[in-house]
């Protein structure tokens, strides 16, 4: 096992990185932005060294700081966390390149999947569904045109190095779907340096099942179960669960081998996540894997009592996974609820900004991953998530009744939060009965619209 480390991120995501090192005995390296003087993962580590000014662009998503500050640590590996250089292949390359292990998949793993286009290649040739769609990028209107009346509408322009549901655009006709295409184009441009767009059928009303997979370098391959990720808003995660409400045995079985498949033909090494699409019929479709500790992780580890942070570095020191599919044990259910800085019925609208009061809810069954504390000031550089609630028990109905009891119990004043947004899906009749899709959140604000005033019926 590793020594020393260095932990390329900052957050919730850093503190728990910290936390399992502890537990391990291993020894962290913090680095930090000027913006970030005051968050914990800086009072947490043993070092923490600073990498630049408070935007990403200037610290965190700096590769030559970033290995600089591993130097001058003396780290022998680099634990990415998700988000900023997580699934930069260049900067797991320049890890291999100066002998500091990244923790994580090869870079040829990471490029493999990081183009989407590439990947559903991969993945068709790998014999693991893909959603119909174009053959590779599209690259004019008539191209785009083309593709949508091959496969009818709905369709889906999607960046091929898309991710936080940028560089999407949903088309029901050829005007929307011209217009769709060069905002797409546009937007993933801005945000990825990459206008290459692809088009896929828009399934409606689909859930989004994930799987979760470890994978040592021996070629063991195991998955941890599935998280059912289908409470969105503009395509961005806000609630996830395990097990889904929507999956039988049967159908976990055959969704899991298929997860496996699709590792395996990138010969994945580490913790990763297979995401698919679920058809109401019961039909899915790899839509992209990602090669990183997710946000959403601690669903599993509550679920399955594996500590997947913990098995990231087991792994990435040269350690072998030491079970198979069949030791891990489902015993419970588990829910998550991002609490971001973010008004929600407001558009979203962030709301960085200091927190005056913060208390947590605790007790039987309940977690809390989290960097904020009372006087801390959540930055507008950065993501806008300020804790994880995460609540578990026997069964769905425990892990609900308990959530609800925990979002009570939240507070944070000063800022505005997704909590209660939170608190109107744990009351909704067809999220206790299980019952949603990926359009749940959308319906479920504009059913709380006041009516104009003056309109008709
Ligand atoms: P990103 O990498 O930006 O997160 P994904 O490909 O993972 O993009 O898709 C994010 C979300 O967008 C999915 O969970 C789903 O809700 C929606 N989505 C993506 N592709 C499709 C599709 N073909 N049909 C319907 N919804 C889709």
């Amino acid at each position: 096992m590793f020594d020393k480390i260095l932990i390329a991120n900052r957050g919730e995501i850093a503190v728990r990185i910290i936390r399992a090192c502890k537990e391990l005995g291993i020894r962290t390296v913090a680095v930090y932005s000027k913006g970030d003087t005051d968050c914990l993962h800086v009072q947490l580590a043993d070092e923490a060294i600073c990498i630049g000014e408070a935007p990403s662009k200037e610290s965190y998503l700096k590769i030559d700081r970033i290995i600089s500050a591993a130097e001058v640590g003396d780290v022998e590996a680099i634990h990415p966390g998700y988000g900023f250089l997580a699934e930069n292949a260049h900067f797991a390359e320049v890890c291999e390149g100066c002998n500091i292990k990244f923790i994580g998949p090869s870079s040829a793993a990471i490029k493999a999947m990081g183009d989407k286009i590439a990947a559903r290649e991969t993945m068709r040739k790998a014999g693991v569904p893909v959603v119909p769609g174009s053959d590779g990028p599209v690259d004019s209107e008539e191209d785009a045109l083309k593709v949508a009346r091959k496969i009818g509408y709905p369709v889906v322009v999607k960046a091929a190095s898309g991710g936080g549901g940028r560089g999407m655009r949903v088309a029901h006709n050829d005007p929307s779907l011209v217009t769709g295409y060069h905002m797409a184009r546009a937007e993933a441009e801005r945000a990825f340096g990459n206008s290459t767009v692809y088009i896929e059928k828009y399934i409606e009303n689909p859930r989004h099942i994930e799987f979760q997979i470890l994978a040592d370098r021996k070629g063991n391959v195991v998955h941890l179960g599935e998280r059912d990720c289908s409470l969105q808003r503009r395509h961005q995660k806000l609630l996830e669960e395990s097990p889904s409400p929507a999956l039988t045995n049967a159908l976990r079985k055959k969704m899991g081998k298929a997860a496996i498949k699709a590792a395996e033909a990138v010969k994945y090494v580490n913790a990763g996540t297979v995401e698919f699409l679920l058809n109401p019929d019961g039909g899915f479709y790899f839509i992209e894997m990602n090669t990183r500790v997710q946000v959403e992780h601690p669903v599993t580890e509550e679920v399955t009592g594996i500590d997947i942070v913990e098995e990231q570095l087991r792994i990435a020191s040269g350690e072998e996974l030491g079970y198979d599919q069949k030791d891990i044990q489902f015993t419970k259910s588990a829910i998550e609820c991002r609490i971001n800085a973010e008004d929600p019925f407001n558009g979203f609208q962030s709301s960085p900004g200091r927190i005056e009061f913060l208390h947590v809810p605790g007790g039987h069954g309940v977690r809390v991953d989290t960097h904020a504390y009372g006087g801390y000031t959540i930055p507008p550089y950065y993501d806008s998530l300020v804790a994880k609630l995460i609540c578990y028990g026997r069964d769905r109905r425990t892990a609900m009744d308990r959530m609800s009891r925990a979002l009570d119990e939240f507070i944070v004043r000063g800022i505005k939060t997704t909590l209660p947004l939170h608190q109107l899906i744990l009351k909704d009749p067809n999220f206790r009965r299980g019952r949603y899709t990926t359009s749940f959140i959308d319906r479920l604000l504009i059913s709380r619209q006041p009516l104009v005033s003056g309109a008709k019926e």
